[in-house]
């Protein structure tokens, strides 16, 4: 079994020396910042809370973890697919959020999977539930792994012999493709990059971008209803969802390939969001895209994040549909862009298509911007030559100014996040969307409340906001935290700023989350923020397509 993925074999990299996935921290570890780098960063930081920092905490090796024996032994039938091996156990006991991250630093895993499964189709899937459900196993499916929220965590609980971790990366292929409704068939297990390497010959594209496209996949994009990182229109992956294929314990569930249909509520809208809570996505025909040709983007400044946020409400609501449209506060433009003296927030603006030039939409939406008090510190960035973009996030900081340097730090920011775990920061983000007439009341409420936390109980932090995505009736605004932890105290802190700022949400009208998924660790505000009648009808489908209750226990649903 491949207890270690590397990218030697994807086919997207072959030029590039192979690379191997960590188990313990972000992405890969040939990536990771060296002690080098994160002394640096600590020395920068301790500047800036005044306060000085710790040395950087050394990661405790794989072989120094105690990982409790399996207590399962899959039968010969399905052995060839499964694993016990450590690393493997290992590297599926959790998904990637700060508090993951600090308890694989320190070689903190109680509740590892006792066996982790490689389904290499969808046969092989039917037969592992068939197992779990009959032997009373958990069965959590697992696509990249980058859960924020405690959706992929082994730790279920009492009631179960065991815990299989259903890895379905093995399940990666674009199956078939439909060039005349530009749309394709693909293996749920596809991680981002793996996934666009195969429509990219056929000059088309998903133009699905998470911040974790490298490590995340098809499959987990959907059970957790993905935000991609374009601003409005094509970025949600249920929109881009055709119809989808879905093995539960009680049978198999395929939906109709429709552009659209009146016929009763939708089937697809049960599993989108599922969180593998009702079964194992499969695969997906999806929504296809044209390579964009024409590209143009531009950083605009504003006095603050009001005047910032009027703009951007003026353009949701223009029908420009800007692909890019990112505000970030004065904070946030700090710690990634750079920002005029005297400019309290940065917007990251761009346009793109694959069918017209996009000059004209950028200049009408840059003229919204200056009736919102926007300035242009440079000319906007296009590429307009008539060949296809290169696909993927990334861009030329030199090139592209502020919205590059932008982006270029958006790609290595779970790295950064990594290294300040390291030194004992407290690093973490949430998120919200609320309408656009309770933005500036949530957005002053949340701040207040996470700075009060911060200060009872770190002493010192810092607290910055961007939107990610814009509709022309609301926002959503994305939170980032950072303060000085007390070593060995730092998850009972975030977890009471975590309280403060999920109280402070759902008291301004917010919801629990717009696009990181509810999973473990929203479940006390899910459950207060969803409708009881509803509760209960989801209660009715998980006993009617998971009678055992084996899928996932403790996400969404108990
Ligand atoms: C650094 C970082 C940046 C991120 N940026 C974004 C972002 O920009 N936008 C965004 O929306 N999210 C983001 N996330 C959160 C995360 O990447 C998303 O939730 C992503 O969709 C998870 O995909 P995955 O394949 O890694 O799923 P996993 O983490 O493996 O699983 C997530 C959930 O989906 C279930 N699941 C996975 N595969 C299947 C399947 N085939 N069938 C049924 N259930 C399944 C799991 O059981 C689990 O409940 C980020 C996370 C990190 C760590």
């Amino acid at each position: 079994m491949p207890a270690a993925p590397s990218d030697a074999t994807s086919g997207d990299h072959a030029a590039a020396p192979p690379r191997t996935r960590s188990w313990q921290a972000w992405g890969w570890e040939e990536s990771a910042a060296t002690d080098e780098q994160t002394g640096r960063l600590g020395a920068a930081l301790a500047g800036r809370f005044g306060i000085g920092l710790p040395t950087a905490e050394t990661p405790v090796p794989l072989g120094s973890v105690e990982l409790r024996a399996p207590r399962v032994d899959p039968p010969a039938t399905l052995a060839h697919l499964c694993s016990t091996d450590r690393r493997d156990r290992a590297a599926h006991t959790y998904g990637r959020s700060y508090r993951d991250v600090v308890r694989l630093l320190r070689g903190d895993l109680p509740h590892p999977p006792d066996v982790v499964a490689h389904p290499a189709d969808e046969a092989d899937v039917v037969a592992l539930l068939d197992w779990c459900a009959s032997a009373g196993i958990a069965a959590i499916p697992f696509g990249g792994g980058s859960s924020v929220v405690g959706g992929v965590e082994a730790d279920v609980g009492d009631d179960w012999a065991g815990v299989v971790s259903l890895d379905l990366t093995r399940m990666d292929r674009v199956v078939e493709i439909d060039r005349v409704s530009r749309a394709a068939r693909i293996q749920a297990g596809a991680l981002g990059p793996v996934l666009e390497a195969q429509l990219r010959p056929h000059g088309l594209t998903l133009r699905h971008y998470p911040q974790s496209f490298e490590f995340s996949t098809l499959g987990g994009w959907l059970a957790t209803r993905a935000g991609g990182h374009f601003a409005t229109v094509y970025t949600h992956i249920d929109d881009l969802c055709e119809s989808l294929r879905v093995v539960t314990p009680s049978g198999t569930a395929e939906s109709r390939r429709l552009p659209g249909s009146g016929a009763g509520p939708s089937p697809d809208r049960l599993f989108l969001g599922s969180e593998g809570a009702l079964g194992v996505i499969t695969e997906a025909w999806m929504r296809l895209q044209d390579r964009p040709r024409w590209k143009t983007s531009a950083g605009v400044e504003f006095p603050d994040l009001g005047a910032g946020a009027d703009a951007v409400r003026a353009l949701a609501q223009s029908g420009l549909f800007p692909v890019n449209c990112r505000l970030l506060d004065a904070g946030e433009a700090m710690l990634s862009a750079t920002l005029s003296p005297g400019a309290g927030a940065l917007l990251v603006l761009g346009f793109e298509s694959a069918d017209h030039p996009v000059g004209a939409a950028m200049d009408r939406a840059l003229e919204l911007c200056r009736d919102h008090a926007g300035t242009l510190p440079t000319a906007p960035s296009s590429t307009d030559s008539g060949v296809p973009a290169a696909a993927g996030t990334g861009g030329a900081a030199g090139r592209d100014g502020a919205a590059g340097e932008w982006r270029n730090s958006f790609l290595r920011a779970p790295y950064t996040r990594d290294a300040l775990v390291r030194l004992g920061v407290i690093c973490e983000t949430f998120e919200t969307a609320c309408t656009w007439d309770r933005f500036a009341m949530l957005h002053a409420e949340v701040t207040a409340a996470v700075e009060d936390a911060l200060r009872r109980i770190c002493g010192a932090g810092w607290v910055t906001c961007r939107f990610t995505h814009a509709y022309p009736d609301g926002v959503a605004p994305y939170f980032s935290v950072l303060a000085p932890g007390r070593r060995g105290s730092e998850l009972s802190q975030w977890a009471e700023i975590k309280a403060a700022a999920s109280e402070a949400v759902l008291a301004a009208g917010g919801t629990i989350t717009h696009h990181h998924a509810v999973g473990r660790d929203h479940r006390p505000w899910y459950d207060r923020q969803r409708p009881d009648v509803f509760a209960a009808a989801l209660r009715a489908a998980k006993s009617a397509v998971d009678p055992a209750g084996i899928m996932n226990p403790g996400v969404l649903v108990d």
